[in-house]
């Protein structure tokens, strides 16, 4: 008897870590490999998007400020049931920045005070900010949706940086000349599949990075301090968690001993409740299964709402946050920081200005896509309206005339998925020459895709102070045959600002 007691309740049941762990690292690689098929040429766009139209949040925020519904965002609805089943499992299981927090939990280093639960109303106060903003077709905080956070900083900093090093180690190798087969070789397998054809760079790349990291750092307060106190897709499903089936419960076999509350990654265990949890904050990790020596913890299933707890958003914090939204929505409106005119300000093709702006949900799949690495996340060129949707930057990249994968891997279709033929008839910008800067080499004309081209070298007429006139060769811009595709000032050879740019339509 005493042996059948110690079995059923000594033995930690570590399966479930172990479970959980597999499905975390198994969910992390899958968005990996969707990020890596995000380029030309990969997956279709309906397979590449799919962790994004599996976001909530960010296809709610889309509906709300678009009022369009798009058939594919409807797989929302799948994590809405899981967290109608089973809670926040989404959080503890398959979260790509919740798995990140866990594999870097800065343990070691953390101090022991228990943080205020007052603090996790922030969460619902962003949450709440991001969907009146949405009403008010404004989705610039969408910026903070986990999901985009991850996307975008392996899109603009991670993954070139990569390359980057990947690229040096390669160059230095290939100076031996015994291992330059090898080096050739494995070049040829990385490129294109992994890797654009030539390394590239984004603006700001360590400001993507350095977000990241901030929030890896948090860990240093509390552990998964992002997904107890800022996450706001965390906060949605939180919500719902609250009419979650499989709820956390603990029975009278409990002990006190405290070991749950130990463990418990959002500490939401409470010893003064009995050691009870609220399931708007559990992540269902099941940790606290693991290490009760008593087999105290259970999920067993309940039809009744979970109780609203001091934190959790009321009617005056929901008015707060509207008003919050409509102020911000008025200053991100106004004429000190729109910009809907900013001569740079050039979006990829098909993408007209207020519809990319209620539409785009900035997760940066467009920015992998590009091969040439000419669509780069805005930062003054639309305004804080428009911080982080794509902008073509000409000198950095150029829009290939062979190429339309932005719009097909838009998961929300605010770039539209146009066929190529249609895709080239697009006009983004306008070319223009600068005579000062310009020494009519040619390159231009010879580089221009469009048939006819649209720029000429061109025989002028040229007169000194004297009143000599010299004939000399300039290009000439066709504006009617210019679409603006900025190859002409990607591959101009004159030092810093090229002599030919292109600028908005
Ligand atoms: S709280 Fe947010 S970041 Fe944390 S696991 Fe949940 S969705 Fe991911």
């Amino acid at each position: 008897m005493a042996a059948e007691t110690r079995r059923k309740v000594g033995r930690p049941r570590r399966r479930w870590t172990m479970l959980r762990r597999v499905v975390q690292y198994g969910a992390l690689f899958a968005f990996v490999v969707l990020f890596v098929e995000t380029r030309r040429g990969g997956w279709p766009g309906t397979v590449v998007n799919l962790p994004m139209r599996l976001d909530p949040l960010a296809m709610l925020a889309h509906l709300l400020s678009s009022r369009t519904f798009l058939a594919g965002s409807a797989l929302a609805l799948v994590t809405v049931a899981l967290t109608l089943v089973c809670g926040r499992a989404w959080c503890g299981w398959l979260c790509p920045l919740g798995t990140l927090l866990d594999l870097f939990p800065l343990r070691r280093w953390r101090g022991r005070s228990r943080l205020p639960d007052s603090w996790r109303r922030a969460k619902y106060l962003l949450l709440l900010t991001i969907l009146a903003a949405a009403v008010l077709t404004n989705l610039t905080l969408l910026i903070s949706d986990p999901l985009t956070i991850v996307f975008r900083t392996l899109s603009a900093s991670l993954w070139p940086a990569l390359d980057r090093l990947i690229t040096a180690a390669e160059a230095t190798l290939y100076q031996i000349r015994a291992l330059r087969p090898a080096v050739l070789a494995f070049d040829a397998l990385i490129r294109p599949r992994l890797f654009p054809p030539q390394p590239v760079s984004y603006r700001y790349a360590l400001w993507y990075a350095g977000a990241l990291v901030a929030v890896i750092a948090l860990n240093l307060v509390g552990q998964r301090f992002w997904c107890r106190y800022l996450c706001p897709l965390g906060a949605l499903l939180g919500l719902l968690s609250k009419a979650g089936v499989l709820r956390r419960e603990v029975n009278e076999r409990c002990n006190q001993c405290g070991a749950c509350a130990r463990v418990c990654p959002t500490s939401t265990i409470r010893p003064e409740k009995g050691y009870a949890s609220d399931p708007g904050e559990c992540t269902m990790c099941l940790e606290c299964l693991t290490v009760c020596p008593q087999r105290a913890v259970g999920f067993p299933a309940h039809l009744s709402l979970a109780e609203w707890n001091h934190y959790d958003p009321s009617r005056r914090e929901a008015l707060i946050a509207l008003g919050v939204a409509a102020a911000g929505f008025s200053i991100f409106r106004s004429g000190l920081f729109a910009m809907r005119d900013h001569p740079w300000l050039i979006r990829p093709p098909g993408a007209r200005e207020n519809n990319l702006l209620s539409k785009c949900i900035r997760c940066g799949q467009c920015i992998r896509a590009c091969p040439t690495g000419a669509i780069q996340p805005a930062i003054g060129e639309a305004g804080l309206e428009g911080l982080w949707t794509p902008v073509l930057v000409p000198r950095l990249g150029y829009c290939d005339y062979s190429c339309n994968a932005c719009g097909q891997v838009c998961p929300v279709q605010a770039i539209p998925p146009l066929s190529l033929p249609e895709k080239r008839q697009q006009v983004i910008g306008k070319a223009h020459v600068d005579p000062d800067r310009c020494i009519a080499c040619g390159v231009c004309e010879e580089m221009c895709p469009v048939p006819n081209k649209a720029v000429r070298l061109e025989w002028v007429g040229m007169q000194y102070g004297d009143g000599t006139t010299v004939r000399v060769q300039r290009p000439r811009v066709f504006r009617g045959r210019c679409i603006g595709c900025g190859v002409c000032e990607y591959y101009c050879p004159v030092d810093g600002e090229a002599a030919i740019r292109v600028y908005a339509p």
